[in-house]
């Protein structure tokens, strides 16, 4: 047990170390190093993913900006309550052990939204607002495409106790989903959110500063 415990933590902490290098890296100059894939004629291959009927349209109109995860496995599912956070991409772990090309992924929905009295269910949430919110967990499954099972395993002890590798991995998801053409529903997400009245405080906190902004995000429409 001792050994496994130390073990452990030698592995985190180099792993850390190996990342740490990378972290500095601007946003932009990280994107336009990845290879994007041609696109095919079709671009939506649905053998491999699960939608529920509720999300249907918006799964399928995110989906087709992003031609890449053609042969990526998604699993769409609605969960009763998710800490913290509306909607959350995350591998599969039977597929953990997998080569990354055969990682499998599974975006999990809440049905209700956090509000100060009552709950906001998630039917009441317009479509377009939804496709944003899917657009931007794809983008999150972009980016952990390009990481390995072990710089995954990394990711996810960083993303529990660093408020800025959470900025960080946040405004990934976000610019994956903006140079895919989402740019326009993401500002809707993150509109709906501020604007909307019933939806608590601390929810739009931590959107404020761990999200990019709303403002951000016209920037880069504008010089797109
Ligand atoms: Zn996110």
């Amino acid at each position: 047990m001792k050994i496994h415990i130390a073990f452990w933590i030698i592995l985190t902490n180099f792993s850390m170390l190996l990342t740490a290098q990378q972290a500095d890296k601007p946003y932009f100059e990280s994107m336009t190093e990845k290879d994007v894939i041609p696109t095919e004629d079709a671009v939506l291959n649905l053998e491999n993913k699960v939608i529920p009927k509720e999300i249907y349209n918006e799964a399928i109109l995110a989906l087709e900006h992003y031609p890449e995860l053609w042969n990526t496995a998604i699993t769409f599912q609605f969960k009763d309550n998710i800490k913290k956070s509306t909607m959350q991409a995350q591998p599969r772990w039977a597929s953990f052990l997998k080569s990354r090309k055969k990682r499998e992924y599974i975006i999990l929905i809440s049905r209700t939204i956090q509000i100060d009295q009552d709950e906001l269910s998630f039917s009441e949430v317009p479509s377009d607002v939804v496709t944003g919110w899917l657009g931007h967990e794809l983008g999150h499954v972009m980016d952990y495409r390009e990481r390995s099972g072990f710089g995954m395993l990394v990711f996810g002890v960083k993303y529990l106790y660093s408020g800025a590798h959470i900025k960080e991995v946040e405004r990934t998801a976000d610019v994956y989903a903006i140079t895919h053409g989402m740019g326009t529903y993401i500002l809707k997400t993150k509109n709906f959110i501020l604007d909307h009245a019933n939806i608590s405080e601390a929810y739009k906190e931590r959107l404020r500063s761990l999200y990019m902004s709303p403002e951000e995000v016209m920037h880069l429409l504008e010089h797109d």
